[in-house]
């Protein structure tokens, strides 16, 4: 494929992710607190979580690994960050969530898979046949402030995860208002953190592979956060009135 064509179908990709973004203000997937099981069969959820992250990241190496180009260490670092989240959120993450006997349909997992097959690949093919990335690129402003957003993105996405985990003592399977930290301004900042931390790995990566991923998670995640926020608010009459869903005092 010429870079052209490759362009073109992040375009196409992007767009897809977009009309998705749409469908789900309407439709909150169906998983975690919003699990149903009206969506047909389903699956153990911590099973779900890994074979529903594992293949984007099989698939990115599977292209970096038999590609034309023979990645150099500033490659090497774009993708050990990308195989760094993926590596928490297929075999750490899962295990660590307080949910007993939860389960997610089946077809959340095969869409979620082909979401990260997608992604995953695109970004896979761009370092095989594209990428020529130099230590001026690292240098540069665009990669720092990059790093500097993923950073935090990391550390805000897992702390928050983890707190939200740990909301719940061994055993118990509610629900509570969440308190402290971010939780004073919006929901899901575990969400917020997800999404600076893919905006600058986009900025460090400067190809539209990385940007159609970033519009693929945004697509994802800003209606699942709006969800989760309404949600707080039927389930919990005193729930703090002036936090935001996502991005402190603005949505
Ligand atoms: P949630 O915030 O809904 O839940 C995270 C964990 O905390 C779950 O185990 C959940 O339990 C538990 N939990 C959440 N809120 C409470 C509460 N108030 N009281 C008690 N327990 C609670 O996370 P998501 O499932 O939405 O996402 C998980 C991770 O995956 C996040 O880091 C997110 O950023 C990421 N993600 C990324 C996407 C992308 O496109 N890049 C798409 C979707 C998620 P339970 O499961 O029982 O609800």
């Amino acid at each position: 494929m010429n870079y052209q064509t490759f362009q073109n179908l992040n375009y196409v990709w992007m767009s897809i992710g977009v009309l998705v973004f749409l469908l789900l203000l309407k439709v909150p997937a169906p998983y975690g607190r919003h699990s149903s099981a009206k969506w047909g069969p389903q699956i153990n959820n911590k099973l779900g979580w890994v074979f529903m992250e594992a293949p984007g990241m099989i698939l990115l190496m599977f292209f970096v690994l038999t590609g034309a180009i023979r990645q150099n260490a500033m490659s090497w670092i774009l993708i050990s960050l990308y195989l760094f989240h993926y590596l928490n959120r297929t075999f750490v993450f899962p295990m660590r969530l307080r949910t007993r006997a939860k389960k997610m349909p089946l077809l959340i997992m095969v869409l979620a898979i082909f979401f990260n097959l997608v992604n995953g690949s695109l970004i896979g093919y761009y370092f095989a046949n594209f990428a020529h990335y130099t230590i001026t690129d690292l240098m540069g402003p665009r990669f720092i402030f990059g790093a500097i957003l993923f950073g935090c993105g990391v550390f805000i996405n897992w702390d928050y995860d983890n707190r939200l985990i740990h909301l719940r003592r061994p055993g118990e399977t509610g629900y509570k208002i969440p308190e402290g930290g971010l939780f004073r301004w919006v929901s899901c900042p575990n969400h917020l953190g997800e999404i600076i931390e893919w905006t600058g790995f986009a900025l460090m990566c400067w190809n539209l592979a990385a940007v159609s991923f970033i519009v693929w998670t945004i697509a994802n995640l800003i209606p699942r956060t709006l969800s989760h926020h309404k949600w707080y608010k039927r389930q919990f009459g005193d729930y703090p009135a002036n936090r935001k869903a996502v991005i402190p005092f603005v949505l």
